[in-house]
């Protein structure tokens, strides 16, 4: 008997109108892939993306050169030197990081006492060769101009929720 219902369903090509039925059912169901680069999925304020380096809004560095976050980076990927100023104030005057080694862990972030090393939320950029991938001051602290007004708002938001 079962050999018979075997055979009729071998006849009637049965398995591949049960595969059809079922991809049918998903070609109309909700979708849950996106379009990227088109479509993106929601970020949360709190993504880990390229860093940036922030000032006060009368210009001067955050970075006070403690060097915490030098200290606490698991991927050795922060490069720091530091030499006083005039007026007495430590300041950096190298401050590299070699995002080939970073983890994007937030360590950095979390360690600074003045807020001055953020993650933003800009994932979108790649390098050609390994010295594209090395952040150094300048391009740091022009990665905080642009992205001030975010990561500013960004803090705002992750604020309600502490
Ligand atoms: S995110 Fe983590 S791995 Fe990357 S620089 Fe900061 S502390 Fe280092
Ligand atoms: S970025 Fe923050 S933690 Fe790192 S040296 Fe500057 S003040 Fe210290």
């Amino acid at each position: 008997m079962k050999s018979a219902q075997h055979l009729i369903k071998t006849f009637l090509l049965w398995e591949l109108w049960k595969g059809l039925f079922l991809t049918g059912r998903y070609l109309f169901a909700k979708k849950f892939t996106i379009r990227y680069p088109e479509e993106k999925t929601p970020q949360s304020p709190r993504f880990r993306g390229l860093h940036a380096l922030r000032r006060y809004e009368n210009g001067e560095e955050r970075c006070i050169a403690c060097k915490l976050c030098e200290a606490v980076c698991p991927a050795l990927a922060i490069t720091i030197d530091v030499e006083p100023r005039d007026d007495g104030s430590r300041r950096t005057t190298r401050y590299d990081i070699d995002l080939s080694k970073c983890i994007f862990c937030g360590f950095c972030e979390e360690a600074c006492p003045v807020d001055s090393i953020v993650e933003t939320r800009i994932y979108e950029y790649h390098g050609e060769k390994r010295s594209d991938l090395l952040m150094n001051k300048v391009k740091l602290l022009a990665v905080g101009a642009d992205e001030e007004g975010r990561i500013a708002e960004d803090r705002a938001a992750d604020a309600k929720y502490r």
